[in-house]
């Protein structure tokens, strides 16, 4: 089978380290086995959505020289393709309407939802819209990641009916990361280990709908001194393009990939083809870590 990856950014801001990471890691796992490598721009939440955020990420990525294949796929172009397997998931029983409140759910004693509507047989009301769950009747208790080995799923976490349709009238990312890899016919994830938690949801989804199950590989996340994710909502720091063989040097040291020795003397195109040569996912390390680099 073509292996066939992708790097799908939310445009809520600039891309930072982390993002080149994970850009990074997906675009060698895929070019390294002659792939393709896709982009889609996960524009499926307008309240989280940063003006100019989508243009800046692909020049950004173009600036890196990691040039995309195909058509880039703009999840606020396929709300009707949703709808309709919503629809249909309604129509067999397969989801179910739930006026549950956040504070409910958290006031439980595992913090997990309890299938309360389940056998409520709620509809939904223009003047009070109500949330979508699945109704998990093939939980995933444990999967492979390619880089982290075995992962077992907490049992309630596992069945828990999630949502797949907001009550703001937002399709849920669980949902929509399924269709939109299926529809690009994604063979392989390589996304960052903050998704970890949530693959299982996302396999149950594909067994759910009789879809072909991807591989996965979750890539380590880039720590800030606290401990915490780089990430757009804590202000991580916008790549800088006046230096790109550093940051693309650093981010291959991150992954735990050999640099060449002459590096800084290589063009960007050149750094990357070599690292394509060399790219080896065995040694990406497991853990998330801060970036420590003497480069
Ligand atoms: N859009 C998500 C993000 O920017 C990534 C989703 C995924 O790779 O499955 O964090």
């Amino acid at each position: 089978m073509h292996y066939i990856g992708r790097f799908a950014p939310s445009p809520s801001g600039p891309l930072h380290f982390g993002s080149l990471v994970t850009a990074l890691g997906s675009y060698l796992q895929a070019k390294s086995q002659c792939g393709k490598w896709l982009i889609r721009i996960e524009d499926i939440d307008p309240p989280r959505e940063v003006k100019g955020a989508s243009s800046l990420i692909l020049k950004t990525l173009e600036a890196f020289n990691l040039f995309w294949d195909d058509d880039i796929l703009y999840q606020s172009a396929c709300y009707k393709r949703y709808q309709a397997v919503l629809q249909s998931l309604l129509d067999k029983q397969c989801a179910y309407y739930c006026d549950c409140t956040r504070q409910r759910i958290h006031n439980l004693p595992s913090g997990i939802y309890d299938g309360f509507c389940r056998n409520r047989h709620l509809s939904n009301a223009p003047q009070q819209p109500l949330a979508i769950r699945l109704k998990q009747t093939r939980p995933i208790y444990q999967f492979t990641d390619q880089i982290r080995g075995l992962q077992n799923v907490d049992i309630a976490n596992a069945q828990e009916d999630f949502i797949i349709h907001r009550k703001d009238g937002l399709f849920a990312y669980n949902l929509v990361v399924v269709l939109d890899d299926y529809q690009q016919g994604i063979t392989e994830i390589v996304r960052g280990a903050d998704l970890l938690p949530v693959t299982a949801k996302q396999i149950s989804l594909y067994q759910l709908l009789d879809l072909p199950v991807p591989t996965y590989c979750h890539l380590p996340l880039v720590l800030d001194n606290n401990g915490n994710k780089l990430s757009k909502q804590n202000h991580a720091q916008p790549l800088d393009l006046n230096d790109l063989t550093t940051a693309t040097a650093q981010a291959l040291q991150f992954l735990g990939q050999i640099i060449p020795e002459n590096w800084q003397d290589a063009s960007q195109q050149q750094l990357l083809e070599w690292a394509i040569d060399h790219w080896d996912i065995a040694k990406v390390p497991k853990q998330n870590s801060q970036l420590t680099t003497n480069i």
